[in-house]
């Protein structure tokens, strides 16, 4: 399906990284540091899994050149993952070598639940050999998450904490939202205990406060949790969390494979349909 960008510009920083990184730099601006990702997944062919995995090595360096405040985040999808797990593994470490020669920073985000495995073997194994250069990322709605995050936070590892943007069954995942923040506050509790940096990955103002209190209650300093909200959403509420001293890092996303992000945009908050529409009849 090929539809047009305008309607994907209120999610998607743009179709190419130059476009991206004048809104990079306004956020930088104030104060708030960025993931990049470059848009796409479910690579079926090796050709075009080499070429991410050049434009990711490319996109590191663009970081460097016009001295942005991001990292990066990927998709093992994109590397391969759907060809074979040794090519992928090695895309994804032709990736992180450019990172540790430039002091970068990969996380991998988390894809569908028949990736989950595959991609936490695949962390784990890249973390022995790249350290503080690799993060990944945990979906609280998982049953199986539970486990995950008690061995990750006994490592002390980078994680991005999410609810989950994955239409998963019922046999795998909660489906209710009030047993999905309750899960999502005993995981943010244990990885802010144990981790030096937790990243609260999510727009819930009830999310957000029960972190602040948290927090406060706990006496964990604001250095060592991360704020962290999707381009196009809640900016307002980004810039004050900035202004009361919180760390907040804003995920941009661009290039031109944009339909199945925005479309899980779509799913998750009716609103963001409303949006879409009004902007369309003011064309
Ligand atoms: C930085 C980042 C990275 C992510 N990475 C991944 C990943 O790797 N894998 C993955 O599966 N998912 C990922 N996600 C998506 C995530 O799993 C959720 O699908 C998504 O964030 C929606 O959940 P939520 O907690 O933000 O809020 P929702 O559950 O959508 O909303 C809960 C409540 O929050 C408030 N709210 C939400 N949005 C708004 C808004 N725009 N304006 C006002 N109020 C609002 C409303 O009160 C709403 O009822 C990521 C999300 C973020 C922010």
């Amino acid at each position: 399906m090929h539809l047009p960008f305008f309607l994907a510009r209120r999610f998607v920083a743009g179709e190419n990284l130059s476009q991206a990184v004048s809104k990079v730099k306004e956020l930088n601006k104030k104060g708030i540091p960025v993931t990049l990702d470059l848009l796409g997944e479910n690579v079926t062919d090796r050709e075009t899994a080499d070429s991410t995995t050049r434009e990711y090595r490319d996109l590191l360096d663009g970081i460097r050149d016009e001295q942005l405040d991001a990292t990066i985040s990927i998709k093992l999808t994109m590397l391969g993952l759907d060809i074979d797990t040794g090519y992928c593994q090695d895309n994804l470490h032709k990736l992180l070598d450019k990172a540790k020669e430039l002091d970068q920073f990969v996380r991998i985000d988390m894809e569908g639940s028949d990736y989950v495995q595959r991609t936490l073997d695949l962390f784990h194994d890249a973390r022995k050999k790249y350290g503080r250069h690799v993060g990944i990322v945990i979906q609280a709605y998982l049953f199986r998450s539970r486990e995950d995050i008690a061995a990750l936070a006994q490592d002390g590892v980078d994680v991005r904490l999410c609810k989950g943007a994955y239409n998963e069954p019922p046999s795998l995942a909660y489906k209710n939202m009030s047993e999905i923040r309750t899960v999502f506050k005993d995981y943010a509790a244990e990885l802010m205990k144990s981790t030096k940096n937790t990243r609260i990955a999510t727009h819930d103002d009830h999310l957000i406060a029960w972190t602040k209190r948290y927090a406060e209650e706990n006496r964990i300093p604001k250095e060592r949790f991360e704020f962290q909200m999707l381009y196009g959403l809640r900016l307002s509420t980004c810039e004050d969390l900035v202004k009361e001293g919180y760390r907040v890092r804003i995920y941009v996303p661009y290039g031109t494979m944009w339909f199945p992000y925005f479309s899980r945009r779509l799913r998750e908050r009716k609103e963001n349909i409303w949006f879409i529409l009004t902007n369309m009849l003011k064309r």
